[in-house]
């Protein structure tokens, strides 16, 4: 965290990318998932965060699992669907385009399915609101969803407009569990 304000002191008049490192890999804190994102796809997420500036924004995390389930490979995340509704720090995500982009995905060689959602938090803050939580915990327990583990990752922009990531896991019937940067 240091580092990262170190680095972002540098240009304050500039939006400041997460800093990435090469391979993106993520443990979560006491359990034994891991994680891993390309770095085009955190990109991806960061150009749809300046875009919206002020406002929250989201989308979804497509992806698949290792055959052992403790590794989620994120390969795509979706724009935020054109029947979302945000405001500087809400945001309720919309359906319309993620059934067929799911679909494709179904039938892509490599399989990818839903894995859970990004946000976009402008108002400082990297914790998941309440109203995350409870959205989360819902979708863990949907049958719709057929996804048990979802996954949160957030974007946070501060003063600075320095952008920060963290990425939560929320097991069925547990608290969330946050990754961390291996
Ligand atoms: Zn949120």
């Amino acid at each position: 965290m240091s580092d990262f304000l170190d680095y972002c002191e540098d240009k304050p008049e500039t939006i400041i990318r997460v800093k990435k490192t090469s391979n993106n890999r993520w443990k979560a804190q006491q359990r034994e998932y891991l994680l891993e994102i390309n770095n085009s796809i955190l990109n991806k997420i960061e150009d749809e965060c300046i875009r919206a500036n002020s406002v929250e924004t989201g989308g979804i995390l497509i992806g698949n699992y290792s055959d052992d389930l403790k590794t989620a490979f994120i390969s795509d995340a979706t724009k935020q669907p054109v029947d979302s509704s945000f405001g500087s720090t809400w945001f309720f995500r919309g359906v319309v385009g993620l059934k067929r982009i799911l679909l494709k995905k179904w039938h892509n060689d490599e399989r990818a399915y839903y894995i859970g959602e990004w946000h976009y938090h402008p108002a400082f803050n990297t914790k998941p609101s309440k109203t995350d939580i409870s959205q989360m915990k819902k979708i863990s327990n949907s049958v719709e969803y057929q996804c048990k583990e979802p996954i949160l990752l957030i974007v946070a922009r501060n003063s600075q407009l320095c952008l920060s990531m963290r990425i939560f896991i929320f097991p069925r019937n547990h608290d969330p569990v946050e990754f961390v940067s291996l």
